[in-house]
């Protein structure tokens, strides 16, 4: 076997909160062929820094589902909670630069500021006593990027507000998480859903204080279940089954719009998804959100 380009690194990087769903066989499967067809490693990493949110056992699901439809990775498999260190170290280096700060708001009192945090406790001092969160300090700046897919982008990051990077409840923030961890296994491109398109430049602006380099960005449209909401865990999208791939593959690859081989009932997975690294191309992805599922 020839050893990967490393000149490209992919990841997919589910967070266990249940089982693999068609969405995010969607988004793994255009991050598998888009990493295969340049030649380059494709690595998944578990996001689970979130215990409330987590199902016992659905990382190893995860990873169960990933085999079975083909999306063999490369490496061992991160996983965020065993990563606290580093992210300790992040937090410490910000601030000793002094770019973080306590903030005790409840959600209650930010709640007509919709996501945007309007800074309230930027300008406090001490040490407050009751429990609180670190909250990056933003400038005012807009955060531009070329996306494979969605094209230019250009966020004012005044419009975000400062983001927090330790939780009041002690967990590190995923914003914090996915940048160290991307620095660390030498991510170069980034394949997710168009949901994440908001962190991007949060993410961006976390990278470039850190002194990491900035990988490539391709959002997919995001993938609509029959009532025209997002396709998540959260709205019960069903589990993948593992006993019958093919037909799935199939609607993922169309989903994408993605060429389909004839006769592709009877061949292996393994045999589709090479035939699909060989026809990978993301210049086809519409870059519309919302995909009808059928
Ligand atoms: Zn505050």
């Amino acid at each position: 076997m020839n050893s990967p380009d490393t000149s490209y690194t992919g990841r997919f990087a589910p967070t266990p909160s249940g089982p693999l769903h068609f969405g995010s066989l969607v988004a793994a499967l255009a991050s598998y062929l888009d990493a295969r067809a340049a030649g380059g490693q494709w690595l998944v990493r578990m996001e689970d820094i979130d215990p409330p949110r987590e199902q016992p056992g659905a990382a190893d699901t995860i990873l169960r589902a990933l085999d079975a439809y083909g999306l063999h990775w490369d490496g061992p498999v991160m996983y965020q909670s065993n990563r606290s260190e580093a992210y300790r170290a992040a937090l410490d280096e910000l601030k000793q630069r002094e770019l973080l700060y306590s903030c005790t708001c409840s959600r209650k009192k930010l709640t007509p500021y919709q996501g945007r945090y309007p800074g309230f406790c930027r300008h406090l001092s001490e040490i407050p006593q009751e429990p609180y969160s670190l909250r990056l300090k933003t400038p005012t700046r807009t955060v531009t990027f070329d996306d494979r897919i969605q094209g230019k982008q250009a966020f004012p990051l005044d419009e975000i507000g400062d983001s927090i990077l330790l939780r009041k409840d002690g967990l590190f923030a995923y914003q914090l998480a996915v940048v160290i961890d991307d620095a660390e296994q030498g991510i170069t491109d980034i394949v997710r859903g168009s949901d994440l398109l908001d962190s991007t430049p949060r993410q961006q602006y976390l990278r470039q204080l850190l002194d990491f380099s900035e990988p490539a960005y391709a959002h997919l449209p995001v993938i609509l279940n029959d009532n025209g909401s997002k396709l998540s865990k959260q709205n019960h999208a069903d589990a993948l089954p593992l006993d019958n791939p093919l037909p799935l593959l199939v609607r993922a690859l169309q989903a994408l719009s993605q060429p389909v081989p004839e006769s592709v009932y009877d061949l292996t997975v393994e045999t589709l998804l090479q035939w699909s690294v060989d026809h990978w191309n993301i210049e086809s992805i519409p870059s519309r959100m919302g995909i009808p599922l059928k």
